[in-house]
This record gives C-alpha cells, structure tokens and sequence, in this order.
C-alpha cells in the first residue's frame, strides 16, 4: 500500500496532522495500534476537553532545550489553532476564570468526531489495530511493518504519544523501536499523577478534599510550592495541585531521592493569626478535650489526627499552654507526609521523557537523523503543565510537521 505519508498513532496529533496533510493534496493513511482512535482525546479535561491556552508561553513546559518549544510556539500563534479548529467547524471559548480553551460545546467527544469528520471528507484512511513491528528506509521510502501488513510511504509521522494511561492507548513500543534505531531518548517518567504515601493516618483522613498550600522538599530542599485541591486517599494524595506537583518530583522519586510533602492544612492563615485565633477559643470552664475543641477550626478528621500528633496525652482547654498551642499552630501550617512514589503510568495523564529534541528541527519537526522522518506530540520530550498545554504541543508540532509535509511537492 503506497500513500504520501503514513501517520503512526491515531490521536491528538496523528489526526491533525492527517487533515492537514490531505488538504495539501497528500494521500496519507493513519496506523492505529488500539480499535479506536484518540482515546485521550476523549477523556480529555474529563470529557470537556481543555483544548489549550489563551497565555502560553515556554515556561508552560518542561524541556531542556527552551529554545526548541519558543521556535514552535513562536511559529504556530494561538490564530493558527483557533483557525484550524473554526476549519473543521469548532468554534473554542475561554474557561470562566482562567485562560484555558474549550470547545464552546464543552465536550470532547466533539473535537473527536469533527476530526474524523474531515479525514473522511479528505479521504484519509484509518488502519485500525495496527501493531507497528517495525520500520525502515529503503530506496527513499519508509516501509512500514505491522502484524499484517506492509505499508510504503515518502514521509512518515510518528504520533505514538507516551506510556501513560495504558487503559486509554499509552504504550512505549514505539520508543523502544527509535531506542533500538539509535534515538536518543529521556526514559519516560508518570507525570500529572497522584502520589503515593504511607503516612499513617492516611487511612483516617481518605477522602478528605481541601484546600491547601502543598510544598515539596527533595533531599530537605524545597523544589515546588502551589496552592489547590488536595485530596487524601488511602494511597497518598491527589487533587490538582498534587498533580501539579509531581511534575516536579517525579524525576527526584526515580532517582530515590527523600521527598517531603509540607501542606498548610489553613493558608489564608498565618502563624500568628492562627495562634490568636486559637488562644482566643480557650474557655478553661468548658473543658472540651482537644480534638473536639480544633473541630471549630479544622475538618474533623483533621483534628483528630491534629491532636494524636501534638500530644500522647488526653489534652483538654483548661490543660492547654503557650508551647502547645504553638505545636498546633505548627502541626496545621506543616503537615508533613513523605512521598514514596507516583502511582504510576496507569494512573498519569501525561509522561516526562520521550525523543530528546536534539534530534528534531523545531521548524519543521523533521528528524536530523532520517530525512522525512517527523515526529508529532508527546513522543517528543517535551511535556506541559496542566491548563492545556499538552493538547496545546500536540496542534503546533502537528500543524508545523504536516503544513511542511504538505508544501512538499
Ligand atoms: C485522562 C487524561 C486527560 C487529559 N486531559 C488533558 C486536557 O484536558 N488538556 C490537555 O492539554 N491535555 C490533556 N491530557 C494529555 C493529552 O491528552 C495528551 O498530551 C495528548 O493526547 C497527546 O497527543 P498525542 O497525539 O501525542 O498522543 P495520543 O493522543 O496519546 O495519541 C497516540 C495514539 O497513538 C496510538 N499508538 C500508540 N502506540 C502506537 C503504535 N506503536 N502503533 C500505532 N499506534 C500507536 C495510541 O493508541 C493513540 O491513539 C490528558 C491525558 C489524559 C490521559
């Protein structure tokens, strides 16, 4: 089977850049190794789809090479996405309060659909279960091996993603395949992923969602602070801003460094307020024991696990001093737990590691080391914050590879 272009990986990126390929006149075909395409996509913002940001800019990213990502985001503007999608027939919104983007009908399933509306209009074909085996150049063309079949093709895109959320088509067998060809690669890393702990009043406190200031110390440095949902599990923690953070540690815990998480169980407070607050509260004639007494002021179960920690012994108001008062004040500002882990790729939206960009011209996505080879989306090392940012890498790299693809005679 002869085509233009083979699209390996039928997701964020392998479908963007088929359309726009097509429409430059190219015949492609798309390679899907699972039995449906864009699984990601779907789940993606919890089925609303966070289809990119308003303000985005390199700092959004974590890649060694700054440069790289700024060619990228310098060369496809916020337009250019926002032209590409109005082309297909979806119109994006800002979120309420931020900048994120959404598909003005808030629903992921949407973006999928139009997609594949346009392949289908340009006839692109989408070979599903498509294990790729391997591939090669031979006499200026790609050969590419499946279970199945052989396909040929000029150029060849590889938009295989990342390992994580194997459930929803992460895999890294295209990784290994670039590995064994003599890519260079960063080891992928889970990442937007909660963390595991066995501190031991996790079991008390799961469930719990609250609003905090999560800091993480590696090795006693502190590495990341940020403000958000954290939520207790049996596990660990998780919530958005636990996600946030182990963007950065995860590479820390792969190289077992310590990692302690700091969480100010009351940030809109500072010390001394809170101790004011709490010296205020004691009435010695009502007497009430202390994990009772914190309940005006903490979750209950925070309290409760408070008050095992700033003493062994049953304390009440009428016992309660200056220095134990400070050890509450101390306990709630610095809720310590150590991390032992991510909870893996099962359970991570995105992966830190991939083909390290040295190898690929950021103008065009084209490997230096084989012509009319690109690479398309998180494959690449280059992993965004969340807000967006990955969908958002996932159409510019599309975007430039394909439009280069398609300007070709
Ligand atoms: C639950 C969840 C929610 C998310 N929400 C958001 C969000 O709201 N906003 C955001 O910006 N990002 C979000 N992300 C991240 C975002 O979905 C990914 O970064 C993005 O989909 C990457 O696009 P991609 O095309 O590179 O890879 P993918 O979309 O993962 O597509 C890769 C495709 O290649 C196929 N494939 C893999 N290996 C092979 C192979 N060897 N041969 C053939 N095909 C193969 C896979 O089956 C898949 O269809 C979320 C991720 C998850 C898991």
């Amino acid at each position: 089977m002869k085509r233009d272009l083979i699209i390996i990986g039928g997701g964020a990126a392998g479908l963007v850049s088929g359309i726009i390929a097509s429409r430059g006149g190219k015949s492609v075909v798309i390679l899907e190794k699972g039995k449906k395409v864009a699984k990601k996509l779907y789940a993606s913002g919890n089925g609303k789809c966070n289809i990119g940001n308003a303000k985005v800019d390199k700092d959004n990213y974590f890649c060694n090479d700054k440069e790289f990502i700024d060619t990228i985001l310098t060369n496809v503007k916020l337009e250019n996405i926002y032209q590409f999608f109005h082309s297909i027939g979806l119109e994006i919104i800002k979120g309420d309060n931020d900048n994120r983007l959404f598909p003005m009908a808030k629903s992921a399933s949407v973006v999928v659909e139009l997609l594949l509306c346009e392949l289908k209009r340009y006839n692109v074909t989408i070979e599903y279960e498509q294990n790729i085996i391997s591939f090669k150049k031979s006499k200026q063309r790609y050969e590419v091996i499946t279970d199945t079949k052989k396909y040929i093709s000029k150029h060849l895109i590889i938009a295989t993603g990342s390992p994580a959320s194997p459930n929803l088509g992460g895999n890294s067998n295209m990784l290994n395949i670039l590995l064994d060809m003599g890519y260079d690669i960063t080891p992928p890393l889970p990442a937007l992923v909660p963390l595991k702990s066995s501190f031991k009043w996790l079991k008390s406190l799961a469930g719990l969602k609250i609003d905090a200031k999560s800091t993480a110390y590696i090795d006693g440095v502190e590495s990341i602070s940020i403000r958000g949902d954290l939520l207790f599990t049996e596990y660990g923690v998780s919530g958005l801003a636990i996600l946030d953070i182990s963007l950065y540690i995860t590479k820390a815990l792969s190289e077992y460094s310590y990692i302690k998480l700091s969480i100010d169980l009351l940030p809109n407070y500072s010390k001394k307020q809170l101790f004011n607050i709490l010296q205020n509260r004691i009435d010695k004639n009502r007497n009430l024991t202390i994990d009772i007494w914190l309940k005006g002021v903490l979750h209950p179960k925070l309290a409760n696990v408070i008050s095992h920690l700033v003493s062994k012994e049953v304390l009440n108001e009428s016992n309660l001093n200056r220095k134990l008062l400070n050890r509450i004040v101390y306990q709630i500002k610095h809720f310590d737990i150590d991390i032992e882990d991510t909870r893996g790729f099962k359970y991570a939206e995105v992966a830190i590691g991939g083909i390290k960009t040295y190898q690929i011209d950021p103008k065009n996505m084209e490997s230096k080391i084989d012509k009319d080879l690109y690479f398309c989306g998180e494959i690449v090392d280059i992993t965004g914050k969340r807000g967006g940012y990955n969908l958002h890498f996932a159409w510019c790299s599309a975007i430039v590879a394909s439009s280069h693809i398609a300007k070709k005679c």
